[in-house]
């Protein structure tokens, strides 16, 4: 009997939660506790860092976990590197459930930069309204550039407010269209995009808009990711379970 944790905190997480839900098959998401209103689920859901790797083998050893899904999002790489190695020591089934990553398309000005510091250096110069897309975790790190004027664009209204002098802030958590965000945009006579490599749908929009706008994007590539059996689709992951049960798991 396959009993199953999902490290969650992405729309395929909750998808996934919904498919094994369906199936009455035992699954338990996890969420870091970065959001104040996660999602309501149809499985039950535990909160909060596992303390490290030697924390998580702890968790999965006392939970009884057989599979473990990693549907983190594509930034989350100490969580996914954490995942690996406890799952390898726990003797422990794992899987990354991971978007695809977007790749430019004609009519797309994208500039690609290694990291939140590359993104921060593009932006030496003088004053320009940026959409900064990147969550509020990495925001502060443009504090040494003040001098532009910033969209920020949070799922809750932050308890503090953003280190940035200049800055608007909207409270959303999406799905966006690029209708929307072009509207976004232009509200805001908004002149370059920076954003993280998330990939997925929802998140999109705001580079469909980029193109349709000729607006520059500096798009920040994904950290490296751990060596794993990797899926982009749910169907993935329910296949592995089956082909984990058959093999007598
Ligand atoms: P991270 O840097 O890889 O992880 C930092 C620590 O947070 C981990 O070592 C772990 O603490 C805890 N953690 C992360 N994900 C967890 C989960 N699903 N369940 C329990 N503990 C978790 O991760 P992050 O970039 O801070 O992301 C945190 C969460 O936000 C993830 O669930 C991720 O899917 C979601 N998220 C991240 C981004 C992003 O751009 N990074 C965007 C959207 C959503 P311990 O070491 O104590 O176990």
């Amino acid at each position: 009997m396959s009993n199953i944790l999902i490290l969650g905190g992405t729309t395929e997480a909750s998808a996934l939660a919904a498919a094994l839900a369906e199936r009455h098959a035992p699954a338990v998401l996890s969420y870091a506790g970065r959001t104040d209103r996660p999602r309501a689920q149809p499985v039950p859901v535990r909160v909060g860092g596992f303390g490290g790797v030697a924390g998580l083998v702890r968790h999965l050893r006392d939970e009884r976990v057989t599979h473990l899904v990693d549907a983190t999002h594509p930034f989350a790489a100490t969580m996914s590197e954490h995942a690996v190695a406890a799952a390898r020591e726990a003797g422990v089934e794992h899987i990354m459930l991971t978007r695809p990553s977007w790749v430019a398309a004609e009519g797309d000005r994208w500039t690609h930069v290694p990291d939140i510091a590359g993104a921060v250096a593009t932006l030496n110069g003088s004053a320009r309204n940026v959409m900064l897309a990147l969550g509020r975790m990495h925001v502060d790190a443009f504090a040494v550039q003040p001098q532009h004027h910033y969209l920020l664009r949070f799922v809750d209204m932050p308890v503090v407010a953003p280190g940035l002098p200049r800055h608007s802030l909207v409270v959303d958590r999406g799905p966006f269209t690029s209708d929307g965000d072009i509207r976004l945009m232009r509200d805001h006579g908004i002149d370059i995009i920076i954003s993280k490599n998330a990939g997925g749908s929802g998140a999109q929009a705001k580079l469909i808009a980029a193109r349709s706008l000729g607006l520059p994007v500096v798009m920040i590539d994904r950290p490296p990711c751990p060596a794993a059996q990797v899926t982009h689709e749910v169907s993935g992951v329910l296949e592995w379970l089956g082909h984990a049960a058959e093999r007598g798991v």
